[in-house]
């Protein structure tokens, strides 16, 4: 028998149409084998434990489960798996939160099929890429030096910790113990956008946890 040399990949995507399109455009690709597709991530989390592929395809809107809950979950039984999060251009606050959950490459999901498997193979390869457009938008979200969240001149209610107005909202409610779907019905936003928030923050203040957050944000005065 043969070995196969080929990379492995999951797909994890709810828009059949797209999954499909992903999976006939790589199974082109002789380097590639699509081994595995899931419409949602409880179901992509266990295919991905059992069959371990080489790179998971995750997309981040996904329903129940959002792809950076899901990749977060990955990373608590593989870090060596390569993921690369599907994104969409239009949602900044999903970008940001992306960039901060362990994903190891950021594809805009109009990517070339071409390009994409080059960078499947580059991301299986150890390598790390961001879409250069995505890599723009998380950019912009970086506040200018100009910011008075920089230089301190709100020092009493911000510190040089960055966060926008609606995430200091946010850490408030942190620093109640809110859960995520409390916030979202605080803020009257998704549970997904609370996330994000969430998620953004953690990465700002240099924490891994809400806990972590809430005691800094406390300390430091910030809420
Ligand atoms: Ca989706």
């Amino acid at each position: 028998m043969i070995e196969t040399k080929s990379i492995r990949v999951i797909i994890v995507e709810d828009f059949k149409l797209t999954r499909v399109g992903l999976r006939c455009a790589l199974n082109t690709n002789p380097d590639l084998e699509v081994i595995a597709e899931s419409e949602d991530a409880i179901d992509g989390l266990k295919k991905i434990e059992n069959l371990k592929p080489d790179v998971i395809l995750m997309d981040l809107g996904l329903p129940e489960m959002n792809g950076i809950e899901a990749i977060l979950k990955v990373r608590e039984f593989s870090k060596d798996v390569k993921i690369i999060a599907l994104t969409s251009h239009d949602r900044e606050e999903e970008v940001r939160a992306a960039l901060s959950s362990g994903a190891n490459a950021y594809c805009l999901k109009d990517i070339d099929p071409e390009k994409l498997a080059l960078v499947i193979k580059d991301v299986n390869n150890g390598a790390c890429w961001i879409d250069p457009i995505v890599a723009d938008i998380a950019l912009k979200s970086i506040p200018k030096i100009d910011d008075p969240a920089i230089l301190g001149e709100n020092a009493v209610n911000h510190t040089k910790v960055p966060l926008t107005e609606r995430e200091f909202e946010v850490l408030k409610h942190l620093v109640e113990g809110k859960s995520n779907t409390e916030i979202a019905e605080e803020l009257i936003v998704s549970v997904h956008t609370a996330k994000a928030h969430v998620c953004s923050i953690l990465q700002k203040m240099c924490v891994n946890d809400r806990v972590q957050a809430a005691v800094k944000a406390v300390k430091e005065g910030m809420v």
